[in-house]
């Protein structure tokens, strides 16, 4: 569990972002806080409560808060955080493991939450580690599915770095399968996207994949 190389979202990062605590813009898009609240207040209402009884007076208000940082990434470039690179000889694997993330799926709008696994081999240029958490923050801030979410980061590893290969494996629990529907406690999903000559040769992908899961239970 405790691995030398692990980070944990954005903690591990140098640079202080304070963008990050300004969850009513996102790169300069203003969220509209108060159309979010007048939606809340209308599917209190459609449930049968009264959005006016105490309890629930701030709660618009509260949610709307919630949704603009939940959001924060969906107008911001993740490339941003790829564009630092340093040219190095370096062409063995680099793994980033546990980077932990909590985003929102698209169709229930309800948050999953996990890990993602970044493995590249260099092709000249070499990635600050805390950016891989950086990039792992813009995408998963948005209304995601964890598919899409797994082979968008792959793709940007490999047009900004031109990386020799790249793996990324994200494992996260759905609260949309937990807590409703099937209702499966402790059903985690795991997907994967490997490119380069981690989709080629099957002997580096199982290596990246022993490289990850290593150590685990
Ligand atoms: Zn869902």
């Amino acid at each position: 569990m405790s691995d030398a190389s692990h980070s944990h979202g954005s903690s591990c990062g140098g640079d202080e972002g304070s963008d990050s605590s300004v969850p009513t813009t996102a790169a300069g898009v203003p969220v509209d806080l108060k159309r979010i609240e007048r939606a809340v207040r209308e599917i209190l209402a459609a449930v049968g409560e009264d959005p006016d009884r105490e309890g629930l007076l701030e709660t618009p208000a509260r949610v709307s808060r919630m949704y603009a940082e939940m959001f924060s990434g969906l107008h911001q470039d993740p490339r941003v955080h790829l564009q630092k690179v340093f040219t190095e000889k370096y062409d063995e694997v680099v793994l980033v493991k546990d980077i932990s993330f909590n985003s929102m799926c698209e169709h229930h709008l309800l948050p999953f939450l996990g890990k993602a696994h970044i493995g590249y081999i260099p092709g000249g240029k070499v990635l600050g580690l805390s950016k891989l958490a950086r990039v792992v923050e813009v995408v998963s801030k948005r209304p995601q599915v964890q598919e899409r979410m797994t082979e968008t980061i792959a793709d940007l590893m490999v047009q900004e770095l031109n990386p020799k290969g790249v793996a990324v494996v994200i494992e996260a629990t759905h609260s949309c399968m937990t807590m409703r529907g099937i209702r499966k406690p402790g059903s985690m999903c795991v997907t994967s996207a490997m490119r380069g000559i981690f989709r080629s040769h099957l002997s580096s992908r199982s290596e990246i994949m022993t490289l990850i899961y290593n150590g685990k239970p």
